[in-house]
């Protein structure tokens, strides 16, 4: 037996509960992990509480991410005491994940833990931070380079937006961060902003073409806010969508891509090829400031990860929080 969280769905309800579990809970696959941090994402917060159908098989073990050690493995490339990282690929959804102290997975889906980061730290980096740096990575292959313009950041005290922002200021861009929570101004400027914007600029329905302000854009929340940054991007610019935290609909109109040669780039983490992986956590290790990482993270045990899901849902967290599984 294990310590974890289980997701049930039975003729009770839909229930998440920290409990014991048994290792026959285990899926298969060739190497076995002690899981020591995992994290909370977006996505984790959905499937903890239910609020979208996310976990797809039940009884599951929820967790997007994790960091730990191996305990045994018959793949290749893995042997016990190596030091790895998970995000997606359909963990905590389809496959049991992080949020227990022991997870069975494929050895293809693992990343070794880069030697800058402890697992602490990969886990305060999390989904949410690689997904920032996939959207930076996708700035960069489209030419945006600082001092272009301006990058706008959405859902910026979120734990995508506040990687992002983090990533973005040290690199040399200027940071433009849109909230709906404008009393934590100087916590986005202590992460690099420039300037910090009221969401409401964005949200509402807007024209198709507006004043050009971005040089690129990395979107966590979809809808409106999507359609406005496009028709505000400027000629030529970049817009990343990796998020929907405002809404999944996109109701904007071609003008942008079509009168501004505005690139639109979907971002996704689940899936990404391991090549990408392994640069988007090399980039990490050399451009997210440990400091800044500090500033955004909060730490909390596995044992009241449940009761996080609501607020989280609710836009009520701010920056990131990891998940002391052994704690
Ligand atoms: P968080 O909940 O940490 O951040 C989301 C932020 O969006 C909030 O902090 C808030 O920021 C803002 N927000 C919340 N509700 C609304 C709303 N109704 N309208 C406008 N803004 C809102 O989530 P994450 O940062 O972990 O994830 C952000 C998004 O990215 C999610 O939709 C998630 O599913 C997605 N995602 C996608 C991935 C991929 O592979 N494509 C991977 C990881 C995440 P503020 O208070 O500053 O306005």
């Amino acid at each position: 037996m294990f310590k974890g969280i289980l997701i049930e769905k039975d003729e009770a309800g839909y229930r998440a509960t920290y409990q014991a579990i048994a290792q026959e809970t285990l899926p298969e696959g060739d190497v076995t992990v002690a899981v020591e941090w995992s994290s909370l994402n977006y996505k984790d917060c959905l499937a903890l509480t239910g609020a979208s159908p996310v976990v797809r098989k039940f009884p599951m073990i929820p967790g997007i991410d994790f960091a730990g050690t191996v305990l045994d493995s018959s793949h290749p490339d893995w042997q016990a005491g190596d030091k790895v990282v998970l995000n997606g690929w359909g963990v905590g959804e389809t496959h049991c994940g992080g949020l227990a102290e022991q997870a069975r997975v494929k050895g293809d889906w693992l990343v070794a833990l880069p030697p800058r980061f402890s697992a602490r730290e990969a886990m305060a980096i999390g989904t949410a931070g690689y997904t920032a740096m996939l959207c930076v990575l996708a700035l960069e292959k489209h030419g945006v380079a600082p001092g272009d313009g301006s990058i706008l950041v959405t859902g910026a005290n979120g734990g995508v937006g506040s990687v992002a922002i983090a990533l973005l200021a040290k690199l040399g861009y200027r940071v433009v961060a849109s909230t709906g929570r404008l009393a934590e101004a100087d916590y986005l400027t202590s992460l690099g902003a420039a300037e910090v914007i009221d969401r409401s600029e964005l949200s509402e329905p807007g024209r198709p073409l507006g004043k050009e302000r971005w040089a690129g854009v990395v979107d966590t929340v979809g809808s409106h806010t999507l359609a406005n940054a496009c028709a505000t991007t400027r000629y030529g610019g970049v817009v990343t969508a990796c998020g929907l935290a405002g809404g999944m609909d996109f109701p904007s109109t071609v003008m942008p891509f079509i009168l501004r040669g505005v690139t639109l780039c979907g971002i996704d983490s689940v899936m990404a090829p391991l090549s990408l992986r392994h640069q988007a956590w090399a980039r990490l290790a050399d451009d997210l400031d440990i400091e800044r990482l500090n500033l955004i993270t909060r730490e909390i045990p596995l044992s009241q990860a449940v009761a996080q899901g609501d607020a989280f849902l609710a836009g009520k967290v701010r920056g990131r929080i990891v998940v002391n599984v052994q704690g």
